[in-house]
């Protein structure tokens, strides 16, 4: 529904989706209020760990490729009007067996929608990438439109433009109750009410624990779910680095992901094999390995990057919400005329941060988007 003009926004979470979402909304006129626990760019949600891979060839499903596309420009938009730069195309090769339906997916949704891409066999790979070597068997597809994203730089710098754009960020203060008041929202934050048209829900994995956005989403099943992240020191850092390195993703067995060397040092290398367990709550969360996913991770560098030493020099966790499906919830909630939820990323929603943050700005300023979105309606059945 389009809301009055200019509608006044309150974000429930100033974390990836409700930094982007406060930048398009403000870009678009509307009054913005953004809330969080903590600050735009820490390190307790969703966004922690250095970086993020973005690419335009799409495993999860070709349907996401325009917005993929799309959403490149947004990222680009924003280190234009920021001057900050953000995301590093370096490229993404996916190492796996040609009938993988990972690897499928991949050729089919490249040739249907035009990308550049190659794929190479075990020794054309070896002979560009020797530090990914692939076995007897197995083919790499190389996605150029592929790299890395500063995430905690990028939060910073969107929550930036939106406040220059005229947006309140309002950090270290939660939102401890939302209600329906006079026609409109009333959002509190212990002692303060504020009174507002819309309230978009993005509150990453507090959404599946207790709070008042959870109260509002409790219908989608979402599940705060741990991934953690192993650092490797790097033979010769100075190899690996994105001019040199483009990100790795294995498929099959074992399956993960590996960056380029971001901090001067080591290689990020993330397990996704392992289950990601259950947390409850970010909150409680064990920012540490277990050792059993920390046998795992070893034995992978082991097997398959020689380029790295096996013991990790760094170890950190953080929590994403995983919806029953896979998909994010992303739209008009049914029956709740203002209330939006942007939710349940599932592990797979920063590359696409800056297109949800303009979607949401549509519906509430428009009530409609451009952006194809479908597939993430509320309305669906989870
Ligand atoms: C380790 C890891 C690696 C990942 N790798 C990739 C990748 O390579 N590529 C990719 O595309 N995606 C990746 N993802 C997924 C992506 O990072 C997430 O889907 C995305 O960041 C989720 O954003 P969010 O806004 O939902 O959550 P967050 O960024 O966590 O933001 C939620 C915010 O809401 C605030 N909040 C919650 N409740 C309240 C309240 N009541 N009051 C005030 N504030 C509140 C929190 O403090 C938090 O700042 C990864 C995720 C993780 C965890």
């Amino acid at each position: 529904m389009p809301t009055q003009h200019p509608p006044r926004v309150a974000i429930v979470g100033a974390g990836t989706i409700g930094t982007m979402a406060a930048w398009r909304l403000a870009a678009r006129g509307a009054q913005v209020l953004a809330f969080d626990h903590f600050a735009p760019g820490h390190d307790r949600g969703a966004a922690g760990g250095e970086s993020r891979i973005f690419r335009t060839a799409y495993m999860e499903g070709r349907g996401y490729i325009p917005a993929l596309r799309s959403a490149a420009g947004l990222w680009r938009r924003l280190e234009q009007e920021t001057g900050t730069s953000l995301l590093r195309m370096c490229g993404a090769m996916t190492i796996g067996a040609p009938d993988d339906p990972a690897m499928r997916e991949l050729r089919a949704g490249a040739e249907e929608h035009g990308l550049d891409h190659e794929v190479l066999g075990p020794v054309a790979a070896a002979d560009r990438y020797p530090q990914h070597p692939l076995r007897t068997g197995e083919t790499a597809f190389l996605d150029p439109a592929a790299g890395v994203i500063r995430p905690d730089l990028a939060l910073i710098a969107a929550a930036r433009r939106a406040a220059e754009l005229g947006a309140a960020i309002a950090g270290y203060t939660p939102v401890t109750r939302i209600e329906p008041r006079g026609g409109g929202w009333m959002v509190s934050t212990g002692d303060t009410a504020h009174d507002v048209d819309a309230v978009v829900l993005a509150p990453g994995a507090w959404g599946a624990a207790e709070g008042p956005a959870h109260a509002m989403l409790a219908g989608f099943g979402l599940v705060a779910r741990q991934i953690t992240l192993h650092w490797f020191p790097a033979r010769d850092p100075g190899a690996l680095t994105p001019e040199h390195n483009p990100v790795v993703i294995r498929v099959g067995d074992p399956a993960y992901s590996c960056f380029p060397v971001m901090d001067g040092v080591s290689v990020k290398v993330s397990t996704h094999s392992a289950p990601r367990p259950d947390v409850g709550s970010p909150d409680g969360l064990a920012r540490s390995s277990t050792p059993e996913l920390l046998a795992a991770t070893r034995a992978i560098v082991r097997d398959h990057l020689p380029a790295l030493h096996p013991d990790p020099v760094r170890i950190a966790a953080y929590a994403d919400a995983f919806t029953p499906d896979g998909h994010a919830v992303l739209g008009a909630l049914p029956g709740s005329p203002g209330l939006y939820a942007a939710a349940g990323f599932s592990g797979h929603g920063f590359k696409l941060s800056p297109l949800f943050g303009d979607a949401l700005a549509d519906l509430v300023v428009d009530g409609a988007t451009r952006h194809d979105i479908s597939r993430l309606d509320p309305a669906r059945r989870l």
